[in-house]
């Protein structure tokens, strides 16, 4: 089991006053909340707002539900940098018997672990996974590759913590490029000023860093150093309620590995495909704006309010 991370103290107050003004609503579980309306209108705003800077390349749409085939998790590794993190979904396979036995056990609240099987499924842990192998099954791409905008599914990250910032379910708002290396690499800096510059037009004090993964073990921060080394991920990074800022968008800029995994290659003499995607955490910008402009979404500055279309 992950273990539990209570937030610090002003995390703490921030979650409280969340939940009082019913922006929040508690599960019983860190990390898993239900979202009140001011909440969802806010988030929805911002998501609306992403739309359009990412509708000046014309992307393709695509939506995901927030599983996954579990051999997704499998082929590309996952298991390998983020044991940790992943969830399964698991449901029952058994006798009429045992079905009894495992009612009164859950009845009891005691353990019925053992009369559940692993399904096919898990919960999609980067809402950009299905985009790779969606892209393979087509062949090779044309001459400027991609761009997809995979909306805002639900992502799973088993980090249960005291800090509102930190979800076990969360929206992540994932646009995706596939194409030659330079292709890649020319668009991720570009969205690397418009993402910031997006965030500064609500209001936010953004900048961006160079980051890594929370790779898992000993081997992992070895592979957190040679990520940083080749600057594959940048961070947006704003004030939330935490002592450091927050990485509320991020940048990964993945190679050959979804490439190779899947085989996807361009339709031209040099093959080589890279994939890079950014991604929104939906609810980080939401609790943002709530932190930085106040709780009540109607009271926000009429400049912040015009941007989001509030
Ligand atoms: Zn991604």
């Amino acid at each position: 089991m992950a273990e539990f991370r209570p937030g610090d103290a002003e995390q703490t107050a921030f979650l409280a006053e969340l939940l009082e003004a019913r922006l929040l609503i508690d599960s019983g579980v860190p990390g898993v909340y239900g979202r009140g309306e001011g909440f969802e209108r806010v988030r929805h705003a911002f998501d609306a707002k992403v739309t359009a800077a990412a509708d000046l390349d014309d992307p393709e749409r695509m939506a995901f539900p927030p599983v996954l085939p579990k051999r997704r998790i499998e082929e590309i590794g996952y298991l390998k940098s983020f044991p940790h993190l992943a969830g399964t979904i698991f449901s029952f396979d058994g006798d009429e018997e045992q079905a009894a036995t495992q009612e009164a056990r859950a009845e009891a609240h005691e353990d019925w672990s053992e009369f559940q099987a692993q399904t096919d499924l898990c919960l999609t842990p980067a809402a950009c996974y299905p985009v790779y192998p969606a892209i393979a099954a087509r062949g090779p791409l044309s001459s400027g590759g991609v761009m997809v905008d995979a909306g805002g599914s639900y992502v799973f990250r088993h980090e249960p913590s005291g800090d509102p910032a930190r979800l076990q379910m969360f929206h992540q708002r994932e646009i995706v490029r596939i194409g030659e290396p330079d292709t890649v690499a020319a668009w991720r800096d570009s969205w690397r000023d418009r993402s910031v510059e997006l965030l500064r037009s609500v209001g936010l004090d953004a900048s961006f860093d160079v980051a890594s993964d929370p790779f898992f073990g000993r081997s992992g921060r070895l592979l957190a150093r040679s990520q940083k080394a080749q600057a594959l991920k940048f961070e947006v990074l704003v004030q939330i309620a935490g002592p450091e800022p927050t990485a509320v968008a991020s940048f990964n800029y993945h190679q050959d590995h979804f490439s190779g995994t899947y085989g996807i290659v361009m339709d031209a003499e040099d093959p080589t495909a890279h994939t890079a995607c950014l991604g929104f955490g939906l609810e980080r910008i939401t609790l943002a704006l709530l932190r930085a402009h106040g709780l009540d979404p109607d009271a926000w500055p009429t400049e912040v309010r015009g941007e989001l279309g509030l």
